[in-house]
């Protein structure tokens, strides 16, 4: 059965809102470099928004550097703000993450990560909006 989402839209209109590498990431699930990427080294305090449809993904309280050069983070900022699904892009299977509300491709999980859940969410800098914390 077909994931259906809150916010959607046609690819035309997404292509239209979005910046060409968000949407070859978000739309078409493509994986920008490592190490070469807006913050995968972002150690500021704030909130990471989806950049498709803006709704909060992550925090960087649990952001950790996971020398991937990718954004990682041990959990969502809430539960069901991503949801996952196994792709077979490459010959091995992986579990593919993205937004719940309009379905953008962020990343993917993995269970190599550190206490206290494991996982490691690894994320496109592309896929996301960072908000720094009002001090
Ligand atoms: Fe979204």
């Amino acid at each position: 059965m077909k994931e259906t989402f809150e916010v959607t839209k046609t690819e035309a209109e997404w292509k239209a809102v979005l910046s060409e590498e968000q949407f070859q990431v978000l739309r078409k699930a493509h994986t920008e470099p490592p190490f070469k990427n807006k913050y995968f080294d972002n150690k500021t305090a704030g909130t990471y928004l989806c950049a498709g449809c803006d709704l909060p993904l992550f925090s960087s309280k649990e952001k950790y550097d996971s020398r991937t050069g990718w954004p990682s983070f041990w959990k969502p900022i809430a539960e069901d703000t991503v949801r996952t699904k196994t792709d077979y892009l490459l010959i091995f299977p992986r579990t593919e993450v993205h937004c719940r509300r309009c379905g953008g491709h962020q990343g993917h999980l993995f269970d190599d990560g550190p206490p206290p859940t494991g996982l490691r969410y690894c994320i496109n800098s592309a896929a996301l909006k960072f908000v720094p914390e009002r001090s």
